[in-house]
């Protein structure tokens, strides 16, 4: 059986192992912190319940995907040669090094970051087999995101480009191919919208709710900038504001509203509260 590895089990990385236990990935999801590792235990409990609830899994499925994923305490205690690596930890430069140096000591076969926003070419300097490395950038929630954004750095090999592509596929995935800039071709889009939108709560142009509505029925969006920045975390999108202002200038500049809201601890739904208020994963 193919094997998968996610190092960090946060929003995105218990997304990603869900998904690739579901494709027949045995997959062992990295985790240091022991509570968070206890939650994404939960979480991923209530994921295969909710789907087996809704008719999308029966029992016994459900359960065949839940005895494919390991909970792991340190990428130490993972086996060499997986087919695959994709880091999933915070958007931080050099923890991200680390971790992929770390995660290159096993000779993945493919070697992945989820990073939304910092350059490939960046976060492989220094790195062993740079050519078995690219970005896989998955979306919130990943198993109701269709796109797969394979981010292709100065080093990775055609090869490792074609494995991502397929990789993508057998995840169920619909991939892009995109050069290497910071921000690549989704969040140097998203992320100035949604920085924007704080601004003008911080201008008091409208409410949030209002401001959603108005992108939701004027623009189609399906869901608005604001209610989006909560989705994803609003300390994830302050991390990935910080990088594209570093890479493009201060028209990423972090907005003060957004810098307090986090400092706060009103980082959006995995908090309770953002521009919204959240439980239970719903919007109130
Ligand atoms: P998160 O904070 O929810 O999760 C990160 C997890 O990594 C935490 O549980 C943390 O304890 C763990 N971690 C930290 N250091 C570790 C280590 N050395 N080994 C193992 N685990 C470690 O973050 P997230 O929202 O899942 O984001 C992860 C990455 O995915 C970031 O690069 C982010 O930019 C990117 N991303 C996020 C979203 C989103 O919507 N949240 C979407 C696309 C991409």
């Amino acid at each position: 059986m193919s094997r998968l590895v996610v190092v960090g089990a946060g929003t995105m990385g218990l997304g990603i192992a869900y998904v690739a236990a579901g494709a027949g990935y045995r997959v062992e999801l990295v985790e240091v912190d022991p509570d968070r590792a206890t939650a994404a235990e939960a979480r991923l409990g209530e994921l295969w319940d909710r789907a087996v609830r809704r008719g999308k899994l029966a029992a016994d499925e459900a359960a065949a995907h839940r005895g494919r994923v390991t909970l792991v305490a340190s990428l130490g205690a993972v086996a060499p040669e997986p087919d695959v690596v994709v880091e999933a930890v915070p958007e931080r430069l050099e923890l991200k090094r680390a971790v992929l140096r770390a995660a290159t000591g096993l000779r993945p076969a493919l070697l992945g970051s989820n990073t939304s926003s910092i350059s490939i070419a960046e976060l492989a300097t220094g790195l062993d087999r740079p050519e078995r490395f690219v970005g896989l950038h998955f979306f919130n929630p990943v198993w109701a995101m269709a796109l797969l954004e394979v981010v292709v750095g100065p080093d990775t090999a055609d090869e490792t480009t074609a494995a991502a592509v397929a990789l993508a596929g057998r995840l169920g995935k619909d991939p892009v191919v995109v050069r290497d800039m910071p921000g690549f071709a989704t969040s140097r889009l998203g992320v100035a919208l949604g920085l924007e939108a704080i601004r003008m709560v911080a201008d008091g142009v409208a409410d949030p709710a209002d401001i959603d509505k108005a992108m939701v029925l004027g623009y189609r969006h399906p869901v608005g900038p604001l209610e989006l920045t909560d989705m994803v975390g609003l300390d994830v999108r302050l991390d990935i504001a910080r990088t594209l202002q570093a890479a493009y200038g201060d028209r990423y500049a972090p907005p003060p509203l957004l810098e307090r809201m986090v400092a706060d601890g009103r980082l959006g739904r995995k908090s309770g509260q953002g521009f919204y208020r959240w439980e239970g994963g719903e919007k109130r």
